[in-house]
């Protein structure tokens, strides 16, 4: 097989080169603990400080309101439990339809079993058509009770960017903590915390082109803390176990240099995103794009195709060595439509055939090229034997 096309960067990316050059000397010669009483591990405990120096600078916040911890999925399950835990006279969340896993699975955890014998009340926002929020929702969600708002910045599966400043200025007002998942966010769009009202933001390395298993919590100085790892004094008190050294360097690196990649991101990825989705509705009838048209990531493309099957689409385009992904990777495996689709209202017929393609950029012209050839292609052949695909739209019932 030829090298595979890579279009499934919302599921992981590649670790940058630098990246792994930067991490290496910590997997190998210094592989000092950050905490001991020696040069060996003081050398450590100094790379720590650098990346979380890095990290601080690309999110505009200090480096003392980073802590790191191991994947994005335990800083969104830090961040709310930690809102609870320390407003222990409220019991009420806020969130949305559309949120990862990490966050909507927790939440509705806490709402349907609870947690050391209390169960939160849940409000999940819904989306329009477009995958957007009406921000009026959000505020009449708030009430007295309400302990934390946690709504995502940007959605894995359609790139939808949500009005973060809007929301977090909502509740501000009526002084409600506000977290976001900002995994798919951070190293595509710009974000700046020291003008943002958010007081808590999860973030994931390997989303980034940094390793899996290393993530980063913000915590807006001031906001009451509770952590989730008791243990020693890591991270200020507040993550317990030893750094992920190696890891955390290559998160500090990769945040470098997506600071300096944005730009190609806004402009190069967002032309190759645009153009894709052009060609292939050119060419497929029956497709349409799910999702904002403007408020949306530069790099993300959510195709829906109607009477065919995503999975259908997948395997065909594995087998030309292209990878893409359908529905959100974490629900793939199950025939239903993805959670996102479902609360979009997108009509089952398309739901089914949504193809998410993801870029980033180590991804080039030549390859949404072979991609523009190749799919429309696969689209008419899974159509052909497809027992909707021959019958008009409206003799379907
Ligand atoms: C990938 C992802 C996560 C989970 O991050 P992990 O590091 O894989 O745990 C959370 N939220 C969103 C929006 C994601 O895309």
């Amino acid at each position: 097989m030829t090298e595979a096309i890579y279009f499934d960067n919302n599921a992981t990316t590649r670790i940058a080169d630098e990246v792994r050059e930067a991490m290496a000397p910590y997997l190998d010669r210094l592989y000092g603990n950050p905490h001991s009483m020696h040069t060996f591990g003081e050398l450590a405990g100094r790379a720590v400080n650098t990346a979380r120096e890095q990290v601080a600078h690309l999110l505009g916040c200090r480096p003392e309101e980073i802590i790191f911890t191991s994947c994005g999925t335990e800083s969104n399950n830090t961040a709310i439990l930690s809102a609870l835990e320390t407003r222990p006279d409220k019991d009420h969340i806020v969130t949305t339809r559309v949120e990862h896993p990490a966050v909507g699975g927790l939440c509705r955890k806490l709402s349907e079993q609870g947690l050391a014998g209390k169960r939160w009340r849940l409000t999940e926002l819904p989306v329009d058509g477009e995958g957007m929020l009406s921000l009026p929702d959000v505020g009449n969600a708030i009430d007295g009770a309400t302990a934390a708002v946690s709504v995502m910045w940007a959605n894995n599966e359609t790139g939808v960017v949500f009005p973060v400043e809007r929301i977090g200025g909502m509740c501000r007002d009526k002084g409600v903590l506000f977290h976001t998942d900002a995994v798919q966010a951070v190293g595509k769009i710009p974000v700046n915390l020291s003008e943002l009202p958010i007081d808590m933001l999860s973030l994931s390395g390997h989303k980034l082109h940094a390793p899996k298993g290393i993530g980063a919590l913000y915590v807006r100085g001031g906001v009451r803390f509770s952590p989730l790892l008791i243990g020693g004094h890591q991270e200020r008190n507040r993550r317990g176990g030893t750094e992920a050294v190696p890891n955390i360097v290559a998160l500090g690196k990769a945040a470098e240099l997506a600071a300096g990649r944005m730009e190609d991101e806004r402009t190069r990825v967002r032309a190759m995103r645009d153009r894709l989705e052009r060609e292939l509705l050119a060419r497929c009838p029956d497709a349409r794009v799910n999702g904002h048209r403007e408020s949306r990531l530069p790099n993300t493309a959510n195709i829906s195709f109607e009477y065919v099957e995503g999975e259908s689409i997948l395997l065909m385009l594995d087998a030309h060595g292209i990878c893409a992904s359908s529905g959100s990777a974490c629900t793939s495996g199950s025939l239903e439509p993805s959670h996102v689709m479902r609360a979009m209202g997108v009509p089952y017929t398309a739901a089914h055939g949504s193809l998410r393609m993801s870029l980033s950029v180590y991804n080039t012209e030549a390859e949404v090229d072979r991609v523009i050839e190749v799919l429309p292609p696969i689209i008419r052949r899974l159509r052909d034997i497809s027992p909707f695909g021959r019958r008009a739209p409206a003799e379907r019932t």
